[in-house]
């Protein structure tokens, strides 16, 4: 079967080469925008196409301010602290997640714990929180979730919306609600995607955008944080510009702040993607269904967007049926320069990560882990 799997995907992309699992695409006004910051010399932390590249983000998301940083991780690291997240605070995730999500939590000496995914979503289960929740925390006089176990504020929830396709967000935010836990959302791989007509990263108090180079837009790195509150984007913006005290000449700072603001050169190459974006998110819809259509067809079972989202299908993924199928797939597909790749270790099996509470179960999580393969999911280009 995957021999043919091999030539639908080469029919597809139109070419006998090696086929990458996302490549990016330049066919805007990349070269024209970097050309003009070379040009005018402003290439780094002073220029226009960073305000551009925010309000950009902010029209398309509606998500009310946006502030660029050098890379996903540092935004999410950041928005965490924004949220208030302490050393020795315990902050819940999902176990079924890049390990991004869990280092954001640890830069700011926090724990985190693990609960699992839906299966329909691959997101932060709601009722895997719940129970994780009811069992082991309470909320106290102070207004804080406290881990009984542990001792400790449960600060914060990171939901991440897997692969593009949205988490149950509504559930986790009601949940996050009742027990005074802030949400925040890593979006990192989900600009384009939509939850019940709300942009994924816009329904927690604060979310993290990545513009890596694989995901469905890039500045080569960077990205952006998320939120609709101006006193945290206002602190969002001081703190990743090293908390400099704003004066024409005297270098004054109240804070320790933090050097994460994205240079101009890389906004310069933000502002041209995001001209694309909506192109992009209808090419890559139209390539999921395409596959769907073909694995109806050949018996293979893709990942479909959950119901009341929309999906911009980052990466597709394939549910094989067993992890010996599943290892034979990745065989097949990397031995003939068609890239796969399974999901990540589950970030409750890091070694790193041993001292980690995590909700009882975790069987979804160990079930994807065995059987998930996200296979080429590029922009199809056809000329
Ligand atoms: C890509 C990614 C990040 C981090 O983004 P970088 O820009 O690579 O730092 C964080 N979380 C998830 C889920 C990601 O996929």
């Amino acid at each position: 079967m995957f021999e043919r799997f091999l030539e639908f995907v080469r029919s597809i992309y139109g070419t006998k080469e090696f086929i990458p699992l996302h490549a990016p695409v330049f066919v805007g006004n990349e070269k024209n925008y970097l050309t003009d910051t070379v040009d005018s010399t402003f290439v780094s932390s002073v220029g226009e196409y960073v305000n551009q590249f925010e309000s950009s983000v902010v029209d398309y998301t509606d998500a009310g301010y946006a502030i660029a940083t050098v890379n996903g991780t540092s935004a999410l690291h950041i928005a965490l602290l924004l949220a208030g997240v302490k050393p020795g605070n315990i902050v819940i995730t999902q176990s079924f997640t890049f390990v991004a999500t869990c280092n954001a939590i640890r830069y700011c000496g926090a724990l985190p714990a693990f609960v699992d995914v839906d299966l329909t979503t691959l997101g932060l289960s709601a009722e895997s929180l719940e129970i994780y929740l009811a069992a082991h925390c309470e909320v106290r006089d102070d207004g804080c979730c406290w881990s009984r176990v542990d001792n400790q504020v449960i600060r914060a929830c990171v939901p991440m919306h897997t692969y593009g396709f949205p988490a149950n967000i509504s559930e986790i935010k009601t949940i996050c609600d009742r027990y005074n836990i802030t949400l925040v959302e890593d979006a990192a791989e989900s600009l384009g995607s939509y939850s019940s007509g709300m942009h994924t990263g816009t329904i927690g108090k604060l979310a993290a955008i990545s513009f890596n180079g694989n995901k469905i837009i890039t500045t080569g790195g960077g990205g952006m944080i998320l939120t609709a509150d101006e006193g945290l984007a206002k602190k969002a913006k001081h703190i990743t510009t090293t908390a400099k005290v704003p004066h024409s000449w005297v270098f004054d700072h109240d804070e320790i702040g933090y050097n994460y603001r994205l240079p101009n050169i890389n906004a310069a190459l933000g502002v041209a993607q995001m001209e694309y974006l909506p192109f992009f998110v209808e090419n890559k819809r139209n390539l999921a269904k395409l596959y769907q259509q073909w694995g109806k067809e050949n018996g293979l079972q893709f990942m479909t967007e959950p119901k009341g989202t929309e999906s911009n299908y980052w990466l597709n993924a394939v549910i094989t049926e067993s992890q010996s199928q599943r290892d034979e797939m990745l065989e097949v597909t990397n031995a003939n320069q068609v890239m796969t790749r399974p999901a990540w270790t589950p970030m409750h099996r890091l070694a790193m990560n041993a001292d980690c509470s995590t909700s009882a179960e975790l069987d979804n999580t160990e079930w994807l882990y065995e059987r998930l393969v996200s296979v080429p999911s590029s922009v199809v280009l056809n000329d």
